[in-house]
């Protein structure tokens, strides 16, 4: 389900704060309004709390004597009763040790002291949060004009925001300035976050130089992508911002960046799962697929799937890799007639796009990455194709268009009226 009212929320909240000013402070501007403040019973009875109460949001106390706050998280976790039970761990620090160690036990969301009881709410309303926004859906250069109205004209790039204060962006096409304008515009700014990039390739990479959260003192993002043959993923930014393609160059960054490389493999980040798998594309380039709360999202481009025996071992790896995935974008740059005329520049056609989809089972696609010849009428014209071919091969996923400024809920599988996201 999505954010629940804040009504229903309180009631079915549970403190386990073992530390008394912090509990008086709660108490002081809450007691009225919230019923489930309580004071942690020796640790035997943690669990007992938690049952009797039905609760629905535990924050807990890591604090806790002994070993008690981490047990208690072990407990719930391991309890497929309590599987919809969400955890908020509360640590002393704000330290990135601390919410390392909290995610890694199976927390939630992660709350430093001291804090107070609108942040309690906030990260209540926010806990079951899973959202992607499309920020630019088209490929390899940007549209502009009539054509590109229905559907936007900004290359690749995708927001993703899990939970409280989660935020990821893949790739930095041109949807990144838009990103960036709307940052700015409702929280000058501020954003802390992880940019993970598919490729280098221009079209995924060009608009970094314009997310202006970047130029700003306090932020903290984390910029990562594959490495090139000997060249590092540092390297290649550095390049492409090096002064003589582009006239401002890291060192103006104002935010605390940092860089690294990204190989294929299962990585976690802030306690989310992100597995990333070399695409077949020229250079090394990687698709991601993010899961959380048993939900899944896989972002695939650019990626050419193929007609060839070895391209079949290369489809049937990949469908492994985003098998039930909830969510699929996947690269849908060119009609099945154009495509024997483009064999080995990296993209894929309608056909093996369906196919992969239904093979791997997915539950909704999203075709994406657009070749620019392409304008929103044969978009049109290719969403109609691709829920034809579903449709004889008795799939039964969705199939739809990635739309730019669309926003889409992966948690229940809809879309999102009103703003695009509130951030914080
Ligand atoms: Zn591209
Ligand atoms: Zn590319």
């Amino acid at each position: 389900m999505g954010s629940m009212t804040n009504i229903e929320n309180v009631n079915r909240i549970l403190l386990l704060e073992g530390d008394d000013s912090q509990r008086q402070l709660i108490a002081s501007e809450s007691v009225k309004r919230f019923p489930g403040l309580l004071c942690p019973k020796p640790a035997a009875e943690l669990l007992g709390q938690v049952i009797d109460a039905a609760a629905r949001v535990v924050f807990l106390d890591e604090g806790l004597p002994g070993d008690a706050a981490y047990d208690l998280l072990a407990t719930i976790r391991a309890d497929d009763k309590l599987k919809d039970t969400r955890i908020v761990m509360l640590t002393s620090d704000s330290l990135d040790i601390s919410r390392l160690r909290a995610f890694a036990g199976g927390a939630d969301e992660v709350l430093a002291k001291p804090y107070d009881f609108g942040q309690i709410l906030a990260i209540t309303n926010t806990i079951d949060r899973f959202q992607i926004t499309f920020w630019g859906a088209r490929g390899t250069l940007p549209l502009s004009g009539e054509n590109s109205l229905k559907y936007g004209g900004n290359t690749s790039c995708l927001g993703l925001n899990i939970g409280h204060d989660r935020h990821f962006i893949f790739d930095a096409g041109t949807g990144l300035r838009k990103y960036s304008r709307y940052l700015m515009e409702k929280q000058e700014g501020k954003f802390n976050g992880r940019v993970f990039i598919t490729h280098p390739h221009w079209d995924h990479l060009n608009c970094l130089p314009f997310f202006t959260p970047f130029f700003i003192p306090g932020n903290q993002i984390s910029l990562m992508g594959p490495p090139q043959g000997e060249r590092s993923f540092r390297n290649l930014i550095d390049g492409q911002m090096d002064g003589i393609y582009f006239p401002v160059t890291v060192n103006a960054f104002g935010a605390d960046v940092t860089y690294g490389d990204m190989l294929d493999g299962q990585h976690y980040f802030d306690g989310v799962s992100i597995r990333a798998f070399h695409l077949s594309h020229p250079g090394y380039c990687l698709g991601y697929r993010v899961d959380h709360f048993g939900r899944s999202v896989a972002y695939i481009t650019d990626n050419e799937l193929g007609n060839t025996p070895s391209d079949n071992d290369f489809m049937s790896r990949l469908a492994h890799f985003i098998m039930g995935v909830d969510v699929l974008i996947h690269d849908t740059s060119y009609f099945d007639h154009e495509y024997p005329a483009k064999i080995n520049w990296g993209h894929s056609s309608i056909t093996q796009v369906i196919e992969l989809a239904h093979a791997a089972q997915v539950k909704k696609l999203f075709l994406f990455h657009h070749d620019p010849e392409h304008g929103d009428k044969e978009l049109d014209l290719k969403l109609e194709k691709a829920i034809g071919l579903a449709d004889e091969l008795g799939a039964e996923f969705e199939c739809l268009n990635a739309c730019e400024g669309e926003t889409w809920d992966v948690f229940n599988g809809e879309k999102l009226t009103g703003p695009a996201v509130s951030l914080y």
